[in-house]
């Protein structure tokens, strides 16, 4: 068979890190199977793919302005693909209201892109497809960094969230795939991995060959034995599952990395329970403090939406009270939006009117600026281990604390892949600046 002609490929994603995973496979699908390389320049691109998410709102209105600018500039016969969670839940209706989009492909069917690329009006959105055993080419990724999908869909029901509408029921990838990618990309030069998932920590109750359950901290030991690996982190973990063989795992394995994300999304109760999120504002605490005392050094991220329907100011307050207690290093702050396919629609009558939701969102995220200054400065003077993985055009080189702490120093490209000593000397609200020990 003669060597396909070369094309180009130009790919947007928008939404979480799955998304970007999902990008980097569907750019190794076509260039092994299709002969595609990517391009940044939309316009000279034989290809063009939006990768989306529909989480939040933004994103899908985005979706539709975004592809007509692409029809409008793209080259001839240049191609329009759609593909990722929008593609899911809004399927055949993207192509009626935008017809010159070529194929849709939904978040659960990224491993068909080979068979829907050339198929002009191919529709693959089925969320009950497994292709949690797909063997995807191998993706490029940063030199010292990579990122691998364990498991895919997730069976929470939260009544906010559309990812069981788009990504459908969870099913773990077996472990021994997983640690073949490590391996994999160890051998190429990674020292960190990161472990996807909607909700990691429920790891190895499902899989497709119907094996023995497992479970993520067995997960975690088998990756951690991986030689060359150094750092290892994961997101996201569900509060509901960090279970103290969990918690001890993550105190004791050097390996992983000293950040936690814990999704709060709200500090009532009852807002709790109408989001069914399975647990309780004094059970999330009570987690969060076990792991403050068991690892000193933690760094704890969150989630939070404000203004879910029915909040009234009693239940903001608990979720001020949350964050007076964890104070969390770093918050993700959202005010609620009505997302399609999901329970909570059925709450209409209980929206938060949008100028509270927005007061209630400014005092989040003041109140957090205070922590984070607070927390930021009292690395000052500390020595810490810092990977660094990418040099800045000033001359200054970056990399990341064990706790995952983003940390700036003079220093060139000898510094990079390597974990060094830095004396920390500055602090802002996000990264540090140091100077490394000799
Ligand atoms: S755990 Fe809840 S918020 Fe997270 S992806 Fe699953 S349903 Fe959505």
């Amino acid at each position: 068979m003669s060597k396909q002609e070369e094309k180009k490929l130009f790919i947007q994603t928008l939404g979480c890190q799955m998304n970007d995973t999902d990008s980097q496979h569907i750019i190794a699908e076509l260039k092994e199977h299709k002969n595609y390389s990517t391009t940044d320049n939309m316009e000279e691109a034989d290809l063009i793919i939006i990768n989306t998410c529909s989480v939040r709102e933004k994103p899908v209105s985005k979706l539709f302005s975004e592809i007509g600018q692409f029809n409008v500039k793209k080259k001839e016969n240049a191609k329009i693909g759609v593909c990722g969670c929008t593609a899911s839940h809004l399927g055949k209706d993207i192509m009626k209201r935008a017809p010159y989009v070529d194929f849709v492909l939904g978040a659960r069917n990224i491993s068909k892109i080979k068979d829907v690329v050339d198929k002009k009006g191919a529709v693959e959105i089925d969320i009950d497809y497994d292709d949690s055993t797909y063997q995807f080419a191998q993706s490029g990724h940063n030199l010292y960094k990579t990122s691998v999908n364990i498991s895919i869909g997730c069976d929470k029901k939260c009544t906010f969230c559309i990812v069981p509408a788009t990504r459908g029921d969870e099913i773990s990838i077996p472990t021994e795939m997983i640690v073949e990618q490590v391996k994999k990309d160890v051998a190429k030069g990674a020292k960190e991995v990161t472990l996807l998932g909607q909700n990691v920590n429920s790891y190895g109750k499902r899989f497709s060959d119907k094996r023995e359950k497992t479970s993520f901290t067995k997960l975690l030991q088998e990756v951690s034995k991986i030689e060359g690996l150094e750092r290892i982190r994961f997101t996201s973990p569900h509060p509901l599952h960090m279970d103290d063989e969990f918690i001890e795992e993550f105190a004791k394995n050097p390996k992983i990395s000293k950040c936690i994300h814990m999704p709060l999304q709200s500090g009532s109760t009852s807002i709790l329970k109408a989001m069914k999120r399975g647990y309780s504002k004094e059970g999330f605490i009570k987690r969060a403090k076990k792991i403050r005392e068991m690892v000193p050094d933690v760094r704890i991220t969150t989630d939070i939406i404000v203004a879910f329907p029915g909040e009234t100011e009693e239940d903001f307050q608990d979720t001020i009270d949350v964050i007076k207690e964890v104070k969390f290093d770093q918050i993700f702050n959202f005010k609620y939006s009505p997302r399609p396919n999901t329970e909570a629609l059925e709450l209409k009558d209980l929206e938060i009117p949008d100028d509270i939701g927005s007061k209630r969102l400014i005092d989040v995220i003041e109140l957090h600026k205070e922590h984070q200054s607070e927390l930021m400065d009292l690395n000052i003077g500390k020595t810490v281990t810092v990977l660094f993985d990418s040099l800045k055009p000033n001359g200054e080189v970056s990399g990341f604390t064990d706790n995952y702490c983003q940390v700036f120093v003079k220093g060139s490209d000898e510094l990079l892949g390597k974990l060094v000593d830095v004396k920390i000397t500055d602090a802002t609200r996000t990264a540090l600046k140091g100077d490394v020990v000799n």
